[in-house]
């Protein structure tokens, strides 16, 4: 049986602000599992709960209930196993300016325990592009090389499994493709990648599969390939010549009345052209005046698997 890296039953967590305010349900006993080797996208708003889930993986916000067994320890019964199995690169900077990243490299291989001998900051440092920054103060690294700084921390254990919360939101291209060059790097090599993104076309390119949490629920979990086929709903807007009597018909075409006289027709780009749509349009005796085509949003594609499942 092929083991997973992560599996997570019935995971809850509720905030309970102070007095007068209402509680938070940040987690609604949310089931998943991610498999050991992947690139495995968590996706949503803001808000989903995605840092969430994410810190209590990392053992840092306490969970109200459920299990979360990390590559194979069950988080209660073997916190130190399940601790060492995953790093986590977190969504805000949380680096000690007084620090060298050196220093910092140093101190986090001592907080988990890696003796002298089997710590490797050099390399992390080449890694991360930080070597001719090694003993710089923190608080005088941009905040592109303290990003660095922080997957070079998450990396000091050598984990299994590598997390990052929204490792490109708000940083420039470079970072960005450096970032990703780091992750496929280490992917290859058999590191499992978490990461947690709402910009959907991120996680197109680089997950193999991709979670959707919306509201502390998962919507949805699938391959990436599998995913992106629901998500290619369109719609077109034709505003007619003079008012259409009929509407248009043909195999995999919704078409609606809309009160300003539109008619509005509801298709998947996979299985339907844009082309077959306006020969349906035509077909119906319609003449076009104008033509708007909308792709789904990720707003859309929310609502519609929240509402299709
Ligand atoms: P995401 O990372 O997907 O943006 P979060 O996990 O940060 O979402 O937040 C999920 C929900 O929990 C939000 O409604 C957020 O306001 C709330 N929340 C997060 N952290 C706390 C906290 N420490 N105390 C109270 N509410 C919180
Ligand atoms: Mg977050």
């Amino acid at each position: 049986m092929k083991q997973d890296a992560i599996q997570l039953k019935g995971l809850t967590k509720t905030y309970r602000a102070g007095k007068g305010q209402p509680e938070v349900h940040a987690l609604k006993a949310v089931d998943l599992t991610i498999p050991r080797g992947s690139v495995f996208g968590l996706l949503g708003p803001n808000g989903a709960g995605k840092s969430t889930l994410i810190n209590i993986l990392a053992g840092l916000v306490t969970k109200t209930a459920g299990q979360v067994t990390i590559w194979g320890f069950d988080q209660d019964r073997n916190p130190r196993q399940s601790r060492a199995a995953i790093g986590v690169m977190p969504q805000e900077l949380n680096l000690d300016p007084f620090f060298t990243p050196r220093a910092a490299l140093e101190v986090q291989a001592g907080l988990y325990g890696v003796p002298k001998s089997q710590r490797y900051s050099d390399e992390i440092l080449a890694m991360i592009g930080l070597s001719d920054k090694a003993n710089a103060y923190a608080r005088s690294l941009s905040g592109g090389m303290q990003r660095r700084l922080l997957l070079g921390k998450a990396l000091v254990h050598r984990p299994q499994i590598l997390v990052l919360d929204e490792p490109t939101a708000g940083v420039d291209i470079e970072l960005r493709q450096m970032l990703w060059t780091n992750v496929r790097q280490l992917n290859k090599a058999g590191t499992t990648i978490i990461l947690t993104t709402h910009y959907l076309q991120e996680a197109e390119e680089i997950c193999d599969e991709i979670a959707i949490i919306n509201h502390g629920e998962v919507v949805a979990r699938d391959s990436t390939t599998n995913l992106l086929g629901r998500l290619d709903a369109r719609s077109m807007v034709i505003h007619p010549e003079s008012p259409a009597k009929d509407l248009p018909s043909a195999p995999g075409i919704t078409a609606s009345h809309r009160d300003d006289g539109a008619v509005v027709l509801s298709y998947h780009s996979q299985k339907t052209s844009a082309d077959q749509v306006l020969e349906a349009v035509r077909g119906a005796g319609i003449t076009i005046k104008d033509v708007k085509t909308d792709e789904a949003d990720l707003e859309d594609v929310f609502l519609a698997l929240t509402s299709s499942l």
